[in-house]
């Protein structure tokens, strides 16, 4: 694509963010966090295939479905991209995305590194963000307190955690999640920043000035 077509949908269409990072590292929180703090900011509820968790709410942090109907959706071609994470499948449904991104609606997506690969191969122009926790024994910590994973999936989680830390370079943007305050300082920090580049601002100026 040439750039200056890729800088006219850039200038028109919403703007996609994606989160990733180890388990534990604080996506869901973060991102709930963002989502409450910033207008015109949503959600991408993924699919799963996984059980929700005490206090998760289907058609909020997830739409939990049957492996039965996730492969239905794969085989529709429904997702933007999908991944098998820690034993159960997770996507994205492109539908969402594009609906979302069409009506200029900024979107923010918590998708794995591999789910972030296809992602940046099917989009231009999203920003990707990723989050660690301030060292492995916090993480560790922080799962267990979490409570819902056993002792053997919490070793996996680590392994799989140290995997995707080394994909980290692929990222724009780094946030360790030490303080919870101070982590979300910046994720705000970052989402300003991407709203005010010159090409997202072009609308305004139009708007503004007539020009
Ligand atoms: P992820 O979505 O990356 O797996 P969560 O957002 O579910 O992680 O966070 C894992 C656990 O750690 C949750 O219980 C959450 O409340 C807690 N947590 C998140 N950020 C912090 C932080 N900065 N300090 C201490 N605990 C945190
Ligand atoms: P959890 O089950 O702890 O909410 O999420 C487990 C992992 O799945 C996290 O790394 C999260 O980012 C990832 N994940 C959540 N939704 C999706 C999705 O739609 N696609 C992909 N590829 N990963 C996802």
């Amino acid at each position: 694509m040439k750039e200056k077509t890729k800088k006219k949908i850039m200038e028109k269409t919403g703007r996609l963010f994606i989160v990733s990072g180890p388990s534990g590292a604080g996506k869901s929180t973060l991102c709930r966090k963002a989502i409450k703090h910033f207008g015109n900011l949503f959600f991408s509820i993924s699919y799963t295939t996984r059980e929700p968790r005490p206090g998760e709410v289907d058609g909020r942090d997830y739409r939990f479905v049957h492996g039965g109907r996730f492969r239905e959706m794969i085989k529709g071609g429904e997702f933007l991209e999908y991944a098998t994470v820690h034993g159960n499948l997770y996507g994205t449904r492109k539908k969402d995305v594009s609906d979302a991104l069409g009506r200029s609606y900024d979107i923010l997506l918590d998708i794995d590194v591999q789910g972030a690969e296809k992602v940046r191969k099917k989009l231009h122009g999203g920003v990707y963000i990723f989050l660690l926790p301030p060292s492995m024994e916090d993480c560790l910590k922080r799962l267990d307190k979490r409570g819902d994973v056993s002792s053997k999936e919490l070793k996996k989680r680590l392994k799989r955690a140290m995997e995707e830390i080394k994909k980290s370079r692929l990222y724009d943007y780094i946030i360790i999640n030490d303080d919870i305050n101070g982590a979300f300082e910046r994720l705000k920090s970052v989402i300003t920043a991407e709203r005010l580049r010159e090409v997202r601002m072009r609308g305004e100026i139009k708007r503004l000035f007539k020009i």
